[in-house]
């Protein structure tokens, strides 16, 4: 399986700037087959930035889109305009959820649409701080994959990835708040046994299954060798070109 490095940018960067880096970024990156770079800029840069990706060497995702295709949705840029533009688009992220309310049901019908399309959905998933004090990880993990993943058949399952992102590690500047390795390994145990409980055990092993909050170059290889993580979500440190490379530099060490 490949080694997917995303850098999710947020509301970072306008058109030039993201022009600018994604230049900087193919022009460093050797064109490494096992390792699938992914960086998801604002939707107003996609159009452009799809005429000018080299997609041997990165490939690129949408944050976030609408559930229609098409219609009376005021502001909203569905799966069907994305698709052609991208080949991934995030999903469910917890800011999504947190700041903009979205839930399960909603996310459920995204994960659809975006497969749908021929686009990959990256679920985001994770539990958020007071959860996790409250001993309630296990069931957020699992409610989560089985909501998102409601509307996705066997057939369909190979065309989704999982992001593990505890909400309590995301864009923290501080160690102590960063995930442990193990805290990551007893997270990915418990999606893959859901998997496993909806799909079976040889499809649970094949979906990938990637780690985000607060991945830096330092702290990048103690996540990639958890067993069953297939890469990382990266958001504060794929805005510095420097660290995002080293971080796929990690990777391509860890894999070899
Ligand atoms: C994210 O928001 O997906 C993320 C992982 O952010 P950060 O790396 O900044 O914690």
């Amino acid at each position: 399986m490949k080694t997917y490095i995303v850098g999710n940018w947020k509301l970072n960067f306008n058109v030039g700037e993201s022009s600018i880096y994604l230049h900087k970024l193919q022009k460093k990156l050797p064109n490494y087959r096992d390792i699938e770079v992914v960086v998801a800029p604002s939707a107003l840069a996609l159009q452009s930035l799809s005429l000018q990706v080299d997609r041997h060497k990165v490939k690129l995702a949408a944050q976030n889109a609408f559930y229609r295709d098409y219609g009376a949705y005021t502001g909203e840029i569905s799966f069907s305009q994305l698709r052609g533009l991208v080949d991934f688009c995030i999903v469910g992220h917890s800011e999504r959820r947190h700041i903009f309310g979205e839930d399960d049901k909603m996310i459920q019908k995204k994960v659809a649409a975006a497969i749908r399309n021929k686009i990959t959905p990256i679920l985001c998933i994770g539990e958020t701080e007071s959860e996790r004090a409250f001993g309630e990880t296990a069931d957020v993990i699992r409610d989560q994959v089985m909501g998102g993943l409601a509307d996705v058949s066997e057939e369909d399952i190979d065309k989704v990835i999982i992001a593990y992102e505890p909400v309590w590690a995301i864009s923290s500047t501080k160690a102590s708040k960063y995930a442990a390795p193990d805290e990551v390994s007893e997270a990915v145990k418990l999606i893959r046994k859901t998997l496993k409980e909806i799909y079976g055990e040889k499809t649970a092993e094949a979906v990938p299954v990637l780690f985000g909050g607060s991945v830096n170059p330092s702290n990048a290889g103690g996540y990639l060798t958890v067993p069953g993580v297939n890469g990382i979500l990266a958001g504060g440190s794929s805005l510095i070109l420097s660290e995002f490379i080293d971080i796929i530099e990690v990777a391509k060490r860890v894999r070899s």
